[in-house]
């Protein structure tokens, strides 16, 4: 299997990233299993358009410090583009393309009018103080105006941003369009145009997801055990569903430490724990033990799920995997060695693209309403995102059954298969 990406490698630019290499090696793979036309799946390849901006920021003790930050837009075949704005340290401009190639597949999958996009800039939020964050915010909104808009490009949150970061970008849009527009953005606070139930909606999701494959697993729920990498908005709301249903949560890892307990976690204690605790972490639970990070992924476990980064179940560590059921809540955290490992154990995988769905298709009743100026309910929000994830479960579902391929191909394939069709009867302009 070719872990290439398309034209000469001199002139991508995205190339120095391993993320974006493994979401060229998926495509490929989809590309030749899927028959797709040559000059469609390059065009996929490469995203339609990047932009590098940098960010200077009045810090609070007077300096002024330059962020780098980016967006980039995979595809605005189908729609405008739709994806999140991460502020993590690492983040590089290939990162967010492999990011926004998958916001294309997953936004295929749920059938969204929408293309793929995804946004980053390169700071630690845990670093900022006072105004830093809110001004870091709006000037990036600033730098990338010419190329956002509710009919081009609509963020939303990611790691490290929030309902408040939202509200910052609508805020400067709206100041310089000179109206209120609520719709360049969702994710934002429900006072000003935001979704109900749209914080909750990808860890939801996730465990929508979940509940289908133990029921045709045949495991009741309130047997199964779950281990949850990452506490922030996915893997705590995902822990809080995931005791709705009647699992038991037995270890919790974020970016400090991991923490175990096989009676159960309180995760509701453990949500009060962390919003008091100067860290904001889950380290230091008095209800439970230490347990090194790498324990995570190896404590045997009836659902395991990767709600924090990419690229953390590799070659090395996946068949140590000691779960059933393997949902990913993060976007990329299974790189395609352990795939092909994966692929030949009984785990059952939820696929990135279809396990953290949620987000983005509540996005898309939060666009709506904001456009039609008409706000739903929660019970209509839930029951519409229910309805539609199963829907996208079941079609993920019957293709891998119809092809025998994985769940992660099936669910690929169905996604780079829409934006493929439309882009070829769109056509190829001039
Ligand atoms: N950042 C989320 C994701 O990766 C949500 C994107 C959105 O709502 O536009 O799916």
């Amino acid at each position: 299997m070719s872990a290439m990406p398309p034209a000469q490698p001199a002139s991508n630019p995205f190339i120095s990233s391993p993320t974006y290499l493994m979401a060229c090696q998926q495509l490929r793979q989809v590309a030749r299993e899927t028959e797709l036309d040559e000059g469609v799946a390059e065009r996929l390849m490469l995203p339609k358009r990047s932009q590098i901006v940098s960010i200077p920021v009045r810090m609070e003790d007077g300096r002024t410090e330059v962020f780098v930050g980016y967006r980039v837009q995979h595809s605005l075949t189908s729609g405008a583009s739709k994806g999140g704005l991460r502020y993590a340290k690492n983040v590089d401009l290939g990162e967010v393309a492999a990011l926004a190639m998958w916001m294309s597949w997953k936004c295929g999958i749920m059938n969204l009018p929408f293309g793929g996009a995804k946004g980053g800039i390169a700071v630690d939020p845990a670093e900022l103080r006072g105004g830093e964050k809110e001004r870091l915010t709006r000037r990036f909104t600033d730098e990338i105006q010419n190329i956002i808009g509710p009919r081009v490009d609509v963020m939303a949150p990611d790691m490290g941003t929030d309902e408040q970061t939202m509200a910052w970008i609508y805020d400067t849009y709206s100041m310089k369009v000179g109206y209120a527009c609520p719709e360049i953005v969702t994710g934002k606070p429900v006072e000003l145009g935001g979704c109900v139930g749209r914080k909750e909606a990808t860890g939801r999701g996730v465990v929508y997801c979940i509940t289908e494959a133990l029921n045709e697993l045949r495991i009741n729920p309130e047997t199964a055990t779950a281990v949850v990498q990452g506490f922030g908005n996915v893997g705590s709301v995902t822990s809080e569903e995931l005791v709705k249903i009647g699992a038991k949560v037995i270890a919790i890892g974020d970016r400090y430490g991991a923490i175990r307990n096989d009676r159960g976690i309180n995760v509701a204690k453990l949500l009060a724990y962390q919003s008091t605790n100067e860290r904001k972490t889950v380290v230091g639970f008095p209800e439970a033990e230490a347990i090194p990070d790498a324990e995570l992924f190896t404590t045997p476990c009836t659902v395991l799920v990767p709600a924090a980064m990419e690229r953390v179940i590799t070659g090395e560590n996946a068949n140590k995997l000691k779960c059933r059921v393997l949902a990913e809540g993060a976007n990329g955290p299974t790189d395609p060695a352990a795939d092909a490992i994966l692929a030949r154990s009984d785990i059952f995988l939820i696929p990135d693209v279809l396990c953290n769905a949620g987000g983005v298709t509540v996005s898309y009743f939060e666009w709506v309403q904001d456009l039609a100026q008409f706000m739903w309910d929660e019970e209509e929000v839930n029951s519409q995102l229910k309805k539609q994830m199963l829907r996208a479960f079941t079609r993920v579902r019957e293709e891998a059954k119809k092809r025998k391929v994985t769940n992660r191909t099936a669910a690929l394939s169905i996604g780079v298969q829409k934006v493929a069709r439309e882009k070829a009867k769109r056509g190829l302009y001039p």
